[in-house]
């Protein structure tokens, strides 16, 4: 069964490769960055609130972003499998789901953890671009869309995220090291974790990502 989580700094690619992932595979997408991004465009109150936190580049509290998590991840279309991106950010929300997906019976069947080094997630990141469509993830340099600032997917516009400055970036690496990191200890302990180096190519992290997901099918 391929109940996965997709781990990583903010800019290791976790993005390129769910969105790789779901094509290949197609199991739903639960991106909790997305669904915070989804409910700010809609004004509900959930996404003036988190709007509050990400545009600072600080995590949304724990009870919030559980709470969504757990409505999406008991709908019917996650009984074949799941793709969790940027959830659990912290031990709390990995207990949370530890706890849910065993009341569920949806299992963790891996965790996959892409790693790269700081200056390089700079780099990448500050010069991410992302369709105001699709979310679709591009770069001003090695991921150049065939028509500036127009997405090759849907044709939506191209725009740099609230989040994606270099000051948000400093608080977001910050989140990631003190809140995030401790998971992959959580997840080792597990027997669930999976460390992938980020820096050998987009191709060649997906295909490892297949043979892992071809081990436990
Ligand atoms: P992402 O698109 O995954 O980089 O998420 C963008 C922002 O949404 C993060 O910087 C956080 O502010 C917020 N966010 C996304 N997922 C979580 C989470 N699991 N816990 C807390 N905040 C989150």
């Amino acid at each position: 069964m391929l109940n996965i989580i997709l781990m990583g700094p903010p800019g290791a690619g976790k993005g390129t490769q769910a969105k790789k992932i779901i094509a290949a595979y197609g199991i739903p997408h639960i991106s909790t960055g997305d669904m915070f991004r989804e409910a700010i465009a809609a004004k509900t109150p959930t996404g003036e609130l988190a709007a509050s936190y990400i545009n600072k580049g600080m995590l949304v509290p724990d009870e919030v972003t559980i709470a969504l998590v757990k409505e999406r991840l008991s709908k019917d279309d996650c009984a074949k499998g799941f793709l969790l991106d940027g959830f659990p950010r912290t031990i709390p929300q990995a207990e949370a789901l530890e706890k849910l997906t065993k009341e569920i019976n949806r299992p963790i069947s891996a965790v996959i953890n892409i790693t790269a080094e700081k200056d390089v997630l700079v780099k990448r990141i500050t010069g991410r671009r992302v369709c105001k469509s699709c979310g679709a993830p591009f770069h001003i340099e090695t991921l150049k869309p065939k028509v500036e600032g127009v997405c090759d997917y849907c044709g939506g516009e191209l725009m740099q995220r609230k989040d994606d400055t270099l000051e948000s970036l400093a608080v977001r690496l910050d989140a990631y090291e003190h809140q995030t990191l401790p998971l992959v200890k959580f997840y080792a302990d597990r027997n669930l974790l999976h460390d992938i180096d980020g820096l050998i190519g987009l191709e060649n992290v997906f295909k490892i990502i297949c043979d892992i997901f071809e081990r436990i099918k």
